[in-house]
């Protein structure tokens, strides 16, 4: 057993693969907002593991529901039905308003997933043809890990040296209506693949009405409108979804992460007739996906969301949080500025992407008892769980203007 944190610390340098660089806290309890180190320090956890436990840690609906589910069936595949599936996929569809779900585990796979649906509609359904489709995708995005994934990725660290590379992928600039209206002159493209809010990148939010007018773009050049809301769905932006504040649907709906609260990794692909049914049996599948625990665990955590109310409050807390760090961003010259929606913000720090400052300030904030990481060099980003009280947003803002007032 640990004892301290950095025998732990050791203990994963020695034995696990170094591709993580972790801020030097080991944690052992988590409950609601609050995280806590072996040794029993308590932190405010800003991070939310990516924003994967929106609901807070171990959040005792949830755990009912994985504890009950565990203890009656678990996995079967999907070579037989389960009396969980059904009803879970009824639930995922009426949720979020759309015909059919595929489920599937981790975001990487729900993205794989829409790109090989919209790939065969693009064949099927729109007379591309074979081999030539294209999907055009954003640059500076952040989609996952799997080789086809990092192939339209540009970033050098997740791509140099994993070659060859996937083709089929066309990069335009962010938030850039031209761009894109531009290359979808293209017969050839089949799908426009985007996160509502670059969340790795950097919490990039587009401008206004971007997001109406790129589904509107595609919409008349037939072409698919892919929404990644594995990071900024699930009520972190301060509605469910983050293309809800500009009221678009997607044809194709990634999410993932907060589907389950933190507790199993459950990612699902949603879409309509028309484009989920090109999948025939045996052309994709999982053999966790849509499992009898995962499915039990993701429609407890959904419902919380609603029942709870945390996309309210993360939208009435978000606008806090960004008042309290604009006046710190006024006042100290070491920050840059604060941006974001609803509880997914970042500030940036004043200073270059190869310097260690934003890396310092986050060592000092775990000091004063709040953790947040890095993001591409001088961001950090500020994404609690949306079960924190007005009191306790205050209280961690209090933390943060001490710990720059500092630097
Ligand atoms: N897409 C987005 C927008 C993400 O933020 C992430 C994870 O950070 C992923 C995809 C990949 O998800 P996973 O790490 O579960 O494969």
């Amino acid at each position: 057993t640990i004892t301290s944190s950095k025998q732990a610390i050791e203990l994963e340098d020695k034995y696990g693969a170094h591709n993580y660089h972790p801020l030097p806290v080991v944690l052992a309890k988590g409950e609601g907002v609050f995280l806590w180190d072996v040794e029993g320090k308590r932190y405010y956890d800003f991070l939310s593991a990516y924003s994967a436990v929106n609901q807070g840690h171990c959040h005792p609906r949830i755990k009912d529901a994985l504890i009950e589910q565990a203890s009656t069936l678990t996995l079967t595949s999907r070579a037989f039905h389960n009396d969980v599936l059904g009803p879970f996929e009824k639930y995922i569809s009426d949720y979020f308003g759309f015909d059919k779900v595929l489920p599937m585990n981790t975001g990487a796979e729900g993205v794989e997933t829409a790109i090989k649906i919209a790939r065969k509609w693009g064949y099927e359904k729109k007379g591309v043809d074979e081999n030539r489709a294209k999907i055009v995708v954003a640059e500076n995005n952040f989609h996952g890990r799997t080789t086809t994934i990092i192939s339209f990725s540009n970033d050098e660290n997740a791509r140099k040296n994993f070659g060859p590379y996937t083709a089929g992928f066309v990069k335009i600039p962010f938030d850039d209506i031209y761009a894109l209206k531009t290359v979808l002159d293209d017969p050839d493209v089949v799908a426009f693949l985007v996160e509502p809010i670059q969340g790795e990148a950097g919490v990039y939010v587009p401008g206004p009405d971007y997001l109406k007018e790129a589904k509107a773009a595609c919409e008349a050049k037939k072409v698919l409108f892919i929404a990644d809301e594995i990071q900024t769905g699930i009520a972190r932006t301060g509605k469910l979804l983050a293309v809800d504040h500009e009221n678009v649907r997607p044809d194709i709906l990634i999410l993932g992460k907060a589907v389950s609260g933190g507790f199993y990794p459950v990612s699902l692909v949603l879409a309509d007739d028309e484009v989920m049914n090109v999948i025939k049996p045996g052309q994709h599948g999982s053999t966790f996906g849509g499992n009898p625990l995962g499915a039990k665990v993701a429609m407890t955590a959904l419902q919380v969301v609603k029942d709870e109310k945390l996309a309210e409050n993360a939208e009435k807390l978000g606008e806090l949080f960004r008042l309290r760090m604009q006046k710190l961003v006024d006042k100290y010259n070491v920050l840059k500025l604060v941006r974001g929606k609803g509880l997914l913000n970042a500030v940036v720090i004043n200073d270059t992407e190869e310097s260690s400052t934003a890396w310092d300030i986050c060592v000092a904030l775990k000091d004063n008892g709040l953790l947040a990481k890095p993001t591409h060099g001088n961001i950090i980003r500020f994404a609690p769980p949306l079960v924190m009280t007005e009191e306790q947003i205050h209280e961690c803002c209090d933390i943060i203007e001490k710990t720059i007032a500092g630097f």
